[in-house]
This record gives C-alpha cells, structure tokens and sequence, in this order.
C-alpha cells in the first residue's frame, strides 16, 4: 500500500508475504462454486490468481503515525515462533520494511492487535536468550478484554481453536502481560479523540475494528472482517477460521451498512496493494473498490 493521508495521520504497511494463498472453496464454509463463478470473473487483478485459481493473500502490519503517537495495527506471524508450513514465511520482508520506515523497536508507543489469532500477534514478541519477551519495549499492547481472555481460557485448558493453535496466547500474548505491557480494554476504549475501537466479534472472540478519524476524514483499520473482495458479493459467507461464523457476517454487515457509500476508507489486513478502499452498495450485497488514487 502507498502512503495513506487521513488528516494529520499517515498510514503505511509493513508486508510480510505477499502471493496466491488460498482456493476460495478450500476457505469459504458453504462455498458454492457455480454460484460464484461470475464474482470471481470479475474480480481485480490484485486479489485473485486465475493461473492457480487462488486468492491472494497478504500479511501485513500497518504503521499509524499520529501527531502524537506511533502505532502497529497487526504484527504478522513473527520470527522464531517455530510454526510449521505454510506459516513459516521468511522474516526479513518484514524487518526490511520496518528498518526501511526508518524505525527502532523502541520507537513504537502501542500496538494494537484486531485480534489474537498467528497472524495477526506474531512480532509482539521475540526470543531473547531463550525467553519471549515484547518486541518493543516502550509500547502499550491494546488488547480487547474478551479477546484476551478467551484465549488465555482456551491456553490454560490446553484446547487448540483455528488460528490460535500452536501456543498463539503464550507466545504472543502472555509475555506482553508478565511484562507489565499489556492493556487490557473495554468496548468504549479510545486512545484519543484519533483512535478508537468498535467489537466486531465474529471472526474471534472480541475482534475489533481500529477507527482512525482526522480533521473529518475516517478510515478504518478492518483486520480480519473480511477476508477478500468475494465477501462483498456475498456477505454472509464467513470462513473456516471464524470463531462464529454467524456473528462474523453480522459484523460485517453492521461495519458495511455504516461505512458504504461514503468516504471512509477500509484497510482489510489481509487485502494486497493497493489495500485501502471503499464499500459501495449494490442491492442486497456490496462492491470493493479500491483507492486507485
Ligand atoms: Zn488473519
């Protein structure tokens, strides 16, 4: 993604893989291909491979730098976590892209997490001398109180949930917390009159849509409301990682009603460049329009 202006705030992106990912009817519930053959015909280049019949996925951090504040929204799947494939990405993408933003790890006031599934809370932490400690040590970790808790139920239980599988909440979240780091909030939670949050819950326990608003001008930080312009056409169609698929549709469907048809810019995390764009209504369901400007 290009650099994004929403009033005195800049928005970048740190992209940790890029590339066809999955087939819609390997990650869709109900996937009805006949049905949507002519969805995918229409489809923009950038998120959909007809060479493999794939999506394309990207993983990526945004960077937020308000006048007061620099932000993370989404860390990827960071380094050493030992994850196996397809998860085990090369890192220096991500590092490069951070070094490139002219940054240092102690330069990061908070990071914000949509949610806590592999990648979406992967550089929260890194290994040090054989221990996870948080990868930016003067940043404020904003959590979801339910979010959290949730998986640190589902952790200390030992079950394993989609997305949270192979130890997520011990490696990313619970040394953020012994750290003294971690700021667990409530649905009404605002950083500033700049950054504030609204539940989509749905995709995980207590997702959270991260609200960016600037001399009149609004984006939304979308995680994983959505995966891929596919959704739009058919909104209810959730995915196989979803916590609760019926809440996720009626997620998104409260964050599309309120944002189509007018000038806030969605940044769904996973969408590849040039990742920010709108929602326009068109009958019962919805078109993506990326920003091309
Ligand atoms: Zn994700």
């Amino acid at each position: 993604m290009k650099r994004l202006q929403i009033g005195d705030v800049t928005i970048t992106s740190l992209v940790e893989r890029d590339g066809p990912w999955r087939r819609p009817e390997d990650f869709f519930l109900d996937y009805d291909s006949a049905e949507m053959a002519p969805h995918v015909a229409e489809l923009d280049p950038e998120v959909f491979d007809p060479a493999t019949g794939k999506m394309v996925i990207t993983y990526q951090t945004f960077v937020v730098r308000t006048p007061r504040h620099i932000i993370l929204v989404d860390t990827c799947t960071g380094e050493d976590k030992g994850y196996g494939p397809p998860m085990d990405f090369p890192k220096q993408p991500w590092m490069d892209a951070f070094k490139a933003e002219g940054l240092t790890p102690e330069d990061v006031d908070y990071v914000f997490c949509t949610h806590l599934h592999i990648d979406h809370s992967g550089w929260n932490t890194k290994l040090v001398d054989g221990r996870w400690v948080p990868t930016f040590p003067n940043a404020k970790y904003v959590f979801h109180k339910r979010e959290y808790a949730a998986w640190e139920a589902l952790a200390k239980e030992g079950v394993e949930r989609p997305g949270g599988a192979g130890g997520v909440w011990k490696l990313n979240c619970e040394p953020v917390m012994e750290a003294g780091q971690a700021l667990l909030v409530d649905d009404d939670y605002a950083l500033d009159d700049t950054i504030t949050l609204t539940p989509t819950p749905g995709h995980s326990p207590c997702h959270c849509c991260v609200n960016i608003t600037s001399r009149g001008q609004k984006a939304v930080v979308a995680g994983d409301l959505f995966h891929h312009a596919l959704q739009m056409r058919k909104p209810k169609m959730s995915t196989i990682f979803c916590w609760d698929p019926v809440a996720a549709a009626e997620s998104r469907d409260k964050v599309f009603q309120a944002v189509a048809d007018t000038p806030t810019l969605l940044l769904p995390i996973h969408f590849p460049s040039p990742t920010a764009g709108r929602v326009v209504r068109e009958g019962d369901a919805w078109r993506w329009t990326y920003k091309r400007d």
